[in-house]
C-alpha cells in the first residue's frame, strides 16, 4: 500500500523512497547456523506439529526460567490467547501502556475486552505505575506492562498492584527477551510473559511468539487453544493408538511450524551476544548523542539490564527549528533508515472511534510522542556506522544555526 495516497499514514508520509544503500532501523541477524537449522528441518518428515516446537518450548521456558513456555505463530496471538485464556472479555477492562505497538490493546479489544490507557514515566518511557493505580476500578481484571525499547518496567511494584486488586499481571516482553531485572530475566517477571519473534524482534522465527509462564492451567489451556481447543496433540494419540478428539472450548489455529522453531532455537542460542553487540552500539551513541543539548536520552534504571531493542533519543525538533518528518527524510537521504516508536496507541483513529480516545488522556506519552526518533540498532551494525549515524543526525539537527547555539531555555524532556 503507498503511503502517498493515504494521508493518515502518519509515518512514511513524505518520506522519499528508500535509497538501495540504506542503513535499516533495525534488522535480523542471521549466521549460517540458523540456514542450515531451517534447511535440515525442512528435510525432516514434519514441516509443522513436529518435535522441534516442543524442544524450542523447552529450550526458551529453560533460557528464561519459566516453568512452561508455549509457542504460537507472532506475538499478537500470543497477547490475544494469554487475556483468552484467562478468561478475559466483555466487560471486563485491561490497562495497557499507551506507549506501545498497537498490538497490545488491539489484542484486548479482540476478547471483547476494553483497553484502559495508562500514561508512561517521562524518564523511563515505560508505563507509569502511579497513573496504572489510578485507572484501576472494579471492571480492571488485567495489566498489560511493556518493556519498551527493551527495558523491563518496574516489576516489583506493579506487581504489588496487581496482588492488591487482584489482577492478572501481563508482560509484554515483545521487545525484552535477553534483558533482566533485580537479577530476574525477563520471562518470570510477570504471571504470564509475551515474546515476539517478528524479524526485527531480539530473536527471530520470522514471523513467530510464545508465553512463558509458571502457571500449568494456563499452559495447558494455551497449548489447546493454539489448535483449535483439541483436547489431545495430533503425536499423543497417535502414541495412544487413538486419533480420536474432542473440543472442549473453541481455539484457533495459532501453531508455529517446525522450521521457524529450529530457527528459533538456533536464534536462541545467540540471544546474550546479541544483547551484549546491541548494549555496546547503544553505549557508543550515548557517547555520541548524549551530550547534545537538543537531545536526551531515555533514562536505564540500575536494577535493569536492557535487551537494547531499540534506541529512541528524545529529540526537541521543535526547539531545532525543524519538522521530524524533514529530519527523517534528511537521514533517509543520506542512507539512515529511522522509524517511529509509536505513536500513542489511545490517539490511533480504530480507538478513538470505538473507545473515544482522543488528545489529553495521556498528556505525557503525547508531548514525548513529538520527540521519538529510532535510530538504526541492530547486532549487525557496525561502530563506524553508530558514529556516521550520530555526526549526520547532529549535522542535520544543527542546521539552524542560532536555535543550535542557544540551546533549549530548560532543558524539559
Ligand atoms: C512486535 C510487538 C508485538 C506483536 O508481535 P508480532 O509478533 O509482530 O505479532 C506486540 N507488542 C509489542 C510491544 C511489539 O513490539
Amino acid at each position: 500500500m503507498s503511503s502517498r495516497r493515504n494521508p493518515r499514514n502518519f509515518q512514511s508520509n513524505r518520506i522519499e523512497p528508500m535509497p538501495e544503500s540504506l542503513l535499516p532501523y533495525a534488522r535480523q541477524w542471521i549466521e549460517e547456523e540458523d540456514v542450515e537449522a531451517v534447511v535440515a528441518a525442512l528435510r525432516s518428515p514434519l514441516l509443522t506439529t513436529g518435535p522441534l516446537v516442543e524442544r524450542f518450548e523447552e529450550a526458551l521456558a529453560a533460557y528464561v526460567g519459566a516453568h512452561h513456555a508455549v509457542a504460537v505463530n507472532s506475538g499478537t496471538s500470543a497477547l490475544y490467547s494469554v487475556l483468552a485464556c484467562l478468561g478475559i472479555g466483555p466487560g471486563d477492562d485491561v490497562i495497557v501502556p499507551t506507549l506501545t505497538f498497537v498490538a497490545t490493546a488491539s489484542a484486548v479489544l479482540h476478547t471483547g475486552a476494553r483497553p484502559v490507557f495508562a500514561d508512561i514515566d517521562a524518564d523511563t518511557l515505560l508505563v507509569d505505575p502511579d497513573d496504572v493505580a489510578a485507572k484501576v476500578t472494579s471492571k480492571t481484571r488485567a495489566v498489560i506492562a511493556v518493556d519498551y525499547a527493551g527495558q523491563p518496567c518496574d516489576y516489583d511494584r506493579l506487581r504489588r498492584l496487581c496482588e492488591r486488586h487482584r489482577l492478572a499481571l501481563i508482560a509484554d516482553a515483545c521487545h525484552s527477551l535477553g534483558a533482566s531485572y533485580r537479577g530476574r530475566k525477563v520471562g518470570v517477571l510477570a504471571d504470564a510473559s509475551v515474546l515476539s519473534f517478528h524479524a526485527v524482534k531480539p530473536i527471530t522465527t520470522g514471523e513467530g511468539g510464545a508465553v512463558t509462564t509458571d502457571d500449568a492451567t494456563l499452559a495447558e489451556r494455551l497449548r489447546r487453544f493454539r489448535n483449535h481447543g483439541i483436547d489431545r496433540s495430533w503425536r499423543e494419540r497417535r502414541a495412544e493408538d487413538d486419533l480420536a478428539y474432542d473440543v472442549v472450548e473453541l481455539g484457533w489455529n495459532f501453531r508455529i511450524a517446525d522450521f521457524q522453531c529450529a530457527l528459533g532455537l538456533s536464534q536462541l542460542r545467540r540471544c546474550d551476544e546479541g544483547v551484549r553487540k546491541r548494549e555496546r552500539l547503544a553505549k557508543l551513541y550515548s557517547r555520541e548523542l548524549g551530550p547534545i543539548p537538543w537531545v536526551r536520552l531515555p533514562a536505564i534504571r540500575e536494577d535493569v539490564v536492557s535487551s537494547h531493542h531499540l534506541f529512541v533519543p528524545l529529540v526537541d525538533f521543535a526547539g531545532c527549528g525543524l519538522r521530524r518528518s524533514e529530519v527523517m527524510e534528511e537521514l533517509a537521504r543520506a542512507g539512515i533508515g529511522t522509524n517511529v516508536h509509536y505513536r500513542p496507541v489511545h490517539l490511533l483513529s480504530a480507538m478513538r472511534e470505538r473507545l473515544g480516545t482522543g488528545h489529553g488522556l495521556c498528556p505525557v506519552a503525547e508531548r514525548l510522542y513529538e520527540r521519538l526518533l529510532s535510530l538504526p540498532l541492530y547486532a549487525g551494525l557496525e561502530q563506524e556506522q553508530v558514529s556516521i549515524v550520530s555526526r549526520k543526525v547532529i549535522e542535520t539537527l544543527s542546521r539552524n544555526p542560532v536555535s543550535w547555539e542557544t540551546g533549549p531555555a530548560v532543558r524539559e524532556g
